[in-house]
């Protein structure tokens, strides 16, 4: 399982409003900006209620309708209260930094609950799932929102279809800086070893329906600058 990152009590207020050259992917009241992964170009079908996205894992994976390369992204995300389950099986989203095709295919910044839950550490809130362990974890209770602001850059590929230079992430989860510019090892293997076996170019950013069990997780308050 390895060592788990230390504990640590988050910043209390990381929540960020929108800055004036931000793109709104998420402003409480529509899902205009979102598809669903698998049907594209169809509505996604989560549910909008009080200003709070959530999921409904029958209707699965959705994405932006924008596609994106280098950016700087903001996304409040909680776990329910009534949350059960345990492990992997306990809250399980997840936010693809760039999504590559269909199902779960991307680079997945791991969602799922972390405080006081056991999961294997490459899997925990903050981890670049099954390749890079948090620096930290300074998950909130079941209930509270927490935040990640995510600084994205993406592999760049030769014409011949090699990689030139791998994805970059910086995250801060809640404040606390989790992932210090890793450079990831292709997009998310979930069992295997990850490589940049397939060229590709601007991706959408997209959000998991995760299989399990447990009661939907919901978003809020997204955002994201481009960088270029
Ligand atoms: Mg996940």
């Amino acid at each position: 399982m390895g060592t788990s990152p230390p504990v640590v009590t988050p910043t209390k207020s990381p929540f960020a409003e929108p800055p004036s050259d931000a793109v709104v992917l998420f402003n409480g009241k529509d899902l205009k900006e979102w598809t669903s992964t698998d049907r594209p170009g169809t509505d996604p079908g989560w549910t909008v209620s009080g200003g709070v996205l959530t999921v409904d894992k029958a209707k699965g994976n959705i994405e932006t309708r924008r596609r994106f390369t280098n950016y700087q992204l903001h996304i409040e995300w909680r776990i329910p209260a009534n949350i059960s389950g345990e492990g992997q099986g306990r809250g399980n989203s997840g936010l693809f930094l760039a999504s590559t095709g269909k199902g779960d295919a991307g680079y997945e910044l791991q969602i799922v609950d972390s405080y006081q839950n056991k999961t294997y550490v490459n899997g925990m809130a903050g981890s670049i799932y099954k390749q890079f362990v948090p620096l930290a974890n300074p998950a909130r209770k079941p209930g509270e929102w927490q935040t990640y602001d995510v600084a994205w850059t993406a592999p760049v590929f030769n014409e011949d279809g090699s990689l030139r230079s791998p994805a970059k992430a910086t995250v801060f989860f809640n404040g606390i800086l989790v992932q210090n510019n890793v450079e990831l090892k292709g997009p998310t293997q979930y069992i295997g070893q990850p490589s940049y076996s397939a060229r590709h170019g601007t991706s959408p950013i997209k959000l998991q329906a995760h299989g399990d069990k447990s009661e939907p997780i919901s978003f809020r308050n997204i955002w994201i600058r481009e960088v270029r």
